[in-house]
């Protein structure tokens, strides 16, 4: 078999053979298929999709590029959760320590930011020493102490998502059904979860910018988990507006961290507490998810989220003290508000053209292995449905480069809009996928 006939095959837009799926997947995460191969493959696989059975295989392929655990000698049910994607999206940093303070093993493999979408490991490394990178042994051991582990893929499990997102991050191929599907899913099977809840985004600031594409991208990862025999659960999640108030690296773990302690924004908190049910009872710690609810509301009442959350960071190798005392945590040296231009009802705070001015700042990469900057981003002071009165601050930019942070106010103002009359806020789920 050869990389350019397979790439040419679904160039034309044929249907692949798993055969051939396996072969590309396996050579590019072995080095043998180069870079510039394997981006072709994801532009040819974005512009002329793949069916349900190719993106299975794909699944598989990928899962099956690294070792896939089986964790029931050191945990006997595993849940986790994971995001298509989405602007000021922290959620499992509040979920994972939740639903881990209640007994239920969270095992969880996450991502770095994808082109306007943050990731859960580039926030978590704005905590001095973090180590997202960890071994298999380790993460056993990890989740066999403490009940809970967040890190990214590595060498051991789903390597050729490592290769490929950091690939499709730089090349414009990240938002694909069957590439999503694939990255999510494999993450999710090699890293031995009993049970996943998907948070699948859908609007200006996620990869399924309709609600039907979303409901198409849920429905296939479902499928694919129930085949492996998974529990499985998806909400349609909004992301017309950022999700909090913050975006940026570090300024999200401090959002997490107020939440953690009881203090977050209202959208936030409410949304965590969601995905949180829906884990509880998925591992059966809740009979329905009203109960897996007030479950989850009586852990971060309690503290024990709080303590569950010190406990990852600190055998992550994080700096304890800087979580404990959140102001230590990078932070920029401009921080200025951007005023309302007008009075009005804030009808749109565009996730996309937000998430893409925190990475113009430096909260994202523009090419692959581009370091970030922890400490800049965007503080959202307002929702859909909220009253702007002029001069009111719209926006708070955390920026280390003037420049950039000219350049961020004049796309901000253009990242709202507003209506004279009232206006509804927005959801913040569309439905559930079982
Ligand atoms: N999250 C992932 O893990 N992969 C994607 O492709 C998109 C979101």
């Amino acid at each position: 078999m050869r990389a350019v006939d397979i790439i040419e095959k679904k160039r034309d837009g044929n249907e692949l053979t798993r055969d051939e799926i396996e072969f590309f997947v396996n050579g590019y995460t072995r080095g043998e298929i180069p870079d510039y191969q394997a981006a072709a493959w994801c532009m040819a696989v974005l512009l002329r999709g793949m069916t349900a059975r190719e993106t299975t295989d794909l699944t598989l392929a990928m899962a099956y590029s690294g070792r896939v655990l089986d964790l029931h000698d050191v945990a006997p049910f595993v849940v986790d959760k994971h995001s298509s994607g989405g602007v000021g999206d922290k959620v499992s940093l509040v979920v994972a320590p939740i639903v881990a303070a209640s007994g239920l093993p969270v095992g969880k493999m996450s991502g770095r930011g994808l082109s306007f979408s943050g990731g859960t490991l580039d926030k978590l490394e704005s905590i001095r020493g973090y180590r997202a990178g960890l071994s298999e042994d380790e993460f056993r051991a990890q989740l066999k102490r403490i009940g809970i582990v967040l890190c990214g893929q590595s060498v051991d499990l789903a390597p050729a998502d490592g290769k490929l997102y950091a690939l499709r991050d730089v090349t414009g191929t990240v938002p694909s059904l069957p590439l999503i599907a694939g990255s999510i899913m494999s993450k999710k099977i090699a890293g031995g979860a009993d049970a996943i809840v998907l948070d699948v985004k859908t609007g200006s600031g996620a990869f399924m910018k309709t609600e039907a594409e979303a409901r198409d991208l849920a429905t296939i990862m479902v499928d694919i988990g129930k085949l492996l025999k998974r529990r499985m659960v998806a909400l349609i999640s909004d992301m017309n507006q950022p999700l909090g108030r913050m975006v940026g690296n570090a300024l999200e773990v401090r959002e997490a961290i107020d939440t953690l302690h009881g203090h977050g924004p209202a959208d936030f908190t409410e949304h965590c507490l969601t995905i949180a049910a829906h884990m509880l009872r998925l591992g059966s710690k809740a009979t329905s998810v009203d109960e897996g609810r007030r479950l989850a509301e009586s852990l971060v009442r309690d503290g024990h989220a709080w303590q569950k959350f010190v406990a990852l960071v600190q055998a992550q190798g994080g700096d304890v003290s800087q979580v404990e005392q959140p102001d230590r945590l990078p932070r920029a040296s401009i921080v200025r508000d951007v005023p309302s231009p007008r009075s009005g009802y804030v009808a749109r705070a565009d996730a996309l053209e937000i998430g893409l001015t925190a990475v113009m700042l430096g909260a994202g990469r523009a090419k692959k292995g581009d370091p970030i900057d922890h400490a800049v981003g965007i503080e959202v002071r307002v929702k859909v449905g909220d009253r702007a009165e002029p001069g009111a601050p719209l926006f708070t930019i955390h920026a280390n480069d003037e420049g950039k942070r000219i350049e961020a106010e004049q796309r901000l103002l253009n990242a709202v809009s507003f209506s004279e009359s009232p206006v509804e806020p927005l959801p913040l789920f569309y439905g559930t996928i079982e």
